[in-house]
């Protein structure tokens, strides 16, 4: 037992000799991870702040936390503290049999922290589990309500909810949809165009140069998108329109412009559908936008990645019925309303109130994309810089004028990121898809809120040497 490793690959399942962790200094792709985008990944030792040290090698430069995970940076002794704290006291609780401290603190937090908007927390373990119990409360609250006809969900095209089958069903990722349609519910999930101005508006060139009447007409045509959707489906039928407020890994950081969530609110109020907003990616202060919705999922910053954690938020139209009614939620995970993620959110939430970092996420943010876009907004293979917070996306385009992506077997976005990491020492996160149909290539760049303009700019400046360097190669 021990001395052998079986791992599946391409070519199935194959038993390799286990390598102890001396002689583990590079991965390789022999060892078959699910998910190995690059070979030779490199092993970790440690991380520390906002550098990430491999057992071989120079540190990294951590600019994306993962995939927008790491909000507080790595290894910070006051969460290890709050999370060790609670472990002594007890390590797990099931909700059903008990209350617990750190859940009811954290509760308490989050309903302050929305003014009381939010009123009732589930606490997870992933945002895809927030995503199910999204669309799970809104069927449910529709039978509660007698509209038990709501069953039906909209969503738009190249975006990200998930990776089960529900969330999955909801997101409009083609790449990640693909391999798995015939298990995806086409019957209750449908899908509108992406907000993506950047290549729905073929009089600007940017995301960022919309005038306001073309940001007036574009929302009319937005809201009508939707209104068609409802009259489609039977506006009676619908329970929610689920959108990400700034798209993340689908078409990288896109953020909404203004007064479109405003818009798409006022469809779903006219058809007395609920609003499901998925900040998983982009909530938590990474960005920041003024709509409520009813449903609010979290997950990613929600704990920095101390522990798994996800929340869903529940507003006050869905939690009001709820306690008017007696209603209890038919739905729970094993690991649900976890004392030690709750207390692990709750530190990471209080150290983010107490060090003022939302305003470092502005101030930065803001530094963030005045920078890339000073030196990579001339790049002939770059299509657009776009972003919110410490939330930024770089799209590559073979043709800046048609906006034509590059093929995807070319894998550009792989190739930056590749550079970036070996050559560049600086970690972003990358992906295809934003041209939709699984077509664009893109990369994000997503620090933790405790970056300093120093390093800010030095992530600016690998990122853009990374890039260079691909395209004078390519
Ligand atoms: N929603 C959004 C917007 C996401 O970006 C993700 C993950 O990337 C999810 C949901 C799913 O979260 P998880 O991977 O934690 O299940």
């Amino acid at each position: 037992m021990g001395q052998f490793l079986s791992s599946p690959s391409k070519s199935g399942s194959r038993i390799l000799p286990r390598k102890t962790e001396h002689d583990i200094t590079e991965s390789s792709s022999d060892l078959g991870h699910p998910q190995t985008v690059l070979d030779g990944l490199p092993v970790l030792k440690k991380a520390k702040g906002h550098y990430w040290y491999p057992t071989k090698g120079p540190k990294i430069l951590d600019a994306c936390g993962g995939a927008a995970v790491a909000c507080l940076g790595h290894g910070r002794r006051d969460i290890v503290k709050a999370v060790t704290a609670q472990m002594e006291s007890y390590t797990y609780a099931s909700y059903a049999h008990f209350q617990t401290t750190p859940v009811q603190e954290l509760s308490d937090w989050l309903t302050k922290s929305t003014g009381g908007q939010m009123q009732k927390v589930y606490v997870m373990c992933s945002g895809s589990e927030a995503i199910e119990a999204a669309l799970k409360l809104s069927v449910e609250y529709f039978r509660w309500k007698g509209e038990p006809e709501r069953v039906n969900f909209i969503a738009r095209l190249d975006s990200y909810h998930g990776t089960t089958l529900g969330s999955l069903s909801v997101s409009g990722h083609h790449t990640r949809r693909e391999p798995f349609h015939p298990l995806l519910s086409p019957t209750h999930f449908h899908h509108i165009p992406a907000c993506n101005p950047y290549r729905e508006d073929t009089t600007t060139t940017t995301t960022t140069t919309t005038s306001p009447t073309s940001l007036s007409t574009y929302l009319s045509h937005k809201t009508a998108q939707l209104e068609a959707a409802f009259t489609h489906l039977g506006p009676h039928t619908v329970a929610a329109v689920v959108l990400e407020p700034v798209v993340g890994a689908a078409l990288a950081c896109m953020p909404a412009p203004a007064g479109y969530l405003a818009a798409m609110k006022a469809v779903c109020a006219r058809h007395g559908a609920l609003l499901v907003l998925d900040e998983v990616m982009c909530g938590m202060g990474r960005t920041g936008w003024g709509v409520v919705p009813d449903l609010q999922a979290v997950a990613k910053g929600f704990a920095g990645g101390y522990v798994p954690a996800s929340a869903l938020l529940v507003g006050g139209k869905v939690a009001g019925l709820m306690e008017r009614e007696g209603r209890v939620f038919t739905h729970g995970h094993t690991y649900q309303n976890h004392p030690v993620v709750a207390a692990a959110a709750l530190a990471v939430q209080r150290a983010v109130e107490r060090e003022g970092l939302l305003g470092n996420v502005r101030v930065q943010g803001e530094l963030l994309g005045r920078l890339l876009r000073e030196r990579l907004g001339a790049h002939p293979n770059v299509g657009d810089v776009r972003g919110r917070g410490l939330f930024w996306g770089v799209e590559f385009v073979k043709d800046r004028g048609t906006k034509e992506p590059f093929e995807p077997g070319l894998g550009v976005a792989e190739r930056v990121q590749k550079a970036a990491v070996r050559e560049f020492k600086v970690l972003v996160y990358h992906g295809q898809g934003c041209a939709g149909g699984g077509r664009g290539d893109h990369i994000m760049i997503m620090p933790a809120y405790t970056i300093s303009a120093k390093l800010v700019a030095e992530i600016v400046e690998r990122v853009a040497g990374a890039i260079e360097e691909v395209f004078r190669r390519l």
